[in-house]
């Protein structure tokens, strides 16, 4: 198959420039201007922007196990709906991804039934149950790019050292879930005068700021790489923030959410916006916005936590926690970072594809002859309001239903293969 994109206006993390990009069987043949090669299909991206795929840290795919909330298939067509040509698919599933048949499982599903690519991570603990490691080796063999308890953290310290240690001699990350479950207390959503008012009990910040600093403490010690997923606080942010100053080895990756929502957003008792960390307030969601524009937060995860509407139709304190996520991350990054913020678009690039295909050790996050044809096209003068229930995810729990984006993803390539043309599944 040989794609050729007209007027391309493509936004690397690094530059902007103006070209056609040739595609052939999968690659990047060529990427400048006057391209007149033959090709099966042309896409005219006039007025449109081009950029690499979206690669997400942090999805919940439920399968194998929970296929009536999402599975592999519906997942990664809610993921390419959304511009992500990359995802990958945290371990808490039913059988848990803790040993090398499981990722076989996964992975060959995902092979016959995925249109985006699918990256596994494996747990740091057999059965999360957090007592003894996992076979990360042979996990790794089978393909896994992440361990992480994420559901649950890793209480055991000593634990967790020794998880680090091991990833790093297997050049995998460690995705910390940073929580102390002994602060909980019973709380359903942030401590604070939201949770006051509507007699919910909180969570202190502190479940998560201890965590956090206990994990930056490990890999200071032990001079191995760790990575905080979904940081939520302003306290977590600035640990992260001066860890890094002292050259300690953490990265970190924020949601669409915690950017874009406070705790209010529980309101109403709306179990649509109750998720864990829970959502904090204005001061952590511009603490937030500042981490990643000085590069304390490296990247936006989505954490894409579908659920049945059963599992949300309930009290708040019984709901579960978590949202869906694909479908609206980039108009939200684009709606509060750029436009509300002054964030460039090269800013996303490197948010939400760059800096996750680096930590991962995965293709994409730039596009450059040479490389896989994993691209987007985005239109940014197209209005459109969210509506849970056109969404291609089989769960609608989202908190954005009704707000009014801008930007939308038209086009989606993965691997030269059209898969969304004009807003259509091909
Ligand atoms: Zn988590």
């Amino acid at each position: 198959m040989k794609i050729l994109i007209k007027n391309a206006a493509v936004i690397n993390y690094d530059k902007e420039e103006k070209c056609d990009i040739y595609i052939v069987d999968g690659k990047i043949v060529k990427m400048r201007e006057g391209l007149k090669e033959e090709a099966d299909k042309v896409i005219d991206a006039s007025g449109k922007m081009v950029l690499p795929g979206l690669i997400d840290i942090h999805c919940h795919l439920r399968d194998p196990g929970y296929e009536y909330k999402e599975d592999i298939k519906t997942g990664s067509r809610s993921a390419a709906k959304g511009g992500f040509t990359g995802i990958v698919a945290m371990p808490n599933t039913k059988p848990v991804v803790d040993n090398k048949s499981v990722v076989e499982y996964i992975l060959n599903k995902a092979e016959k039934e995925s249109v985006v690519h699918v990256y596994q991570a494996g747990t740091i603990s057999k059965g999360l149950e957090g007592k003894e490691l996992s076979e990360m080796g042979r996990m790794k063999e089978a393909g896994i790019v992440a361990v992480t308890d994420d559901g649950k953290p890793v209480m055991d310290s000593g634990l967790m050292k020794k998880a680090m240690i091991y990833a790093d001699m297997l050049k995998i990350p460690v995705i910390s879930h940073a929580e102390d479950l002994t602060l909980l207390e019973g709380g359903a959503m942030n401590e604070g005068f939201t949770a006051t008012c509507l007699g919910i009990k909180g969570i202190t910040r502190a479940a998560e700021e201890t965590m956090t600093s206990r994990d930056i403490i490990l890999a200071k010690t032990t001079g191995t790489p760790v990575h905080i997923t979904h940081v939520s606080t302003k306290n977590a942010v600035e640990m992260i923030r001066t860890a890094k100053k002292q050259g300690v080895k953490v990265t970190a990756d924020s949601c669409p959410h915690y950017f874009s929502l406070t705790d209010k957003a529980c309101e109403g008792f709306n179990t649509n916006a109750k998720m864990n960390p829970p959502l904090r307030e204005e001061e952590d969601r511009l603490a937030i916005i500042e981490g990643l524009r000085d590069g304390t937060l490296d990247m936006i995860g989505t954490d894409h936590a579908p659920h049945h509407r059963d599992e949300k139709n309930c009290e708040f304190d019984k709901a579960l926690n978590g949202i869906v996520g694909f479908e609206t991350a980039f108009a939200l990054a684009y709606q509060i970072l750029v436009e509300e913020n002054g964030f460039h678009i090269k800013d996303l690039v490197k948010l939400m594809s760059y800096q996750p295909s680096n930590l991962l050790g995965i293709e994409g996050g730039k596009l450059a002859e040479g490389k896989k044809a994993d691209i987007i096209l985005i239109d940014c003068s197209k209005d459109w309001i969210c509506d849970p229930d056109s969404f291609v995810s089989k769960s609608k729990n989202s908190p954005f239903s009704g707000w009014n984006f801008h930007v939308k993803v038209t086009d989606v390539i993965v691997n030269g293969k059209i898969v969304i043309e004009n807003e259509m599944f091909a």
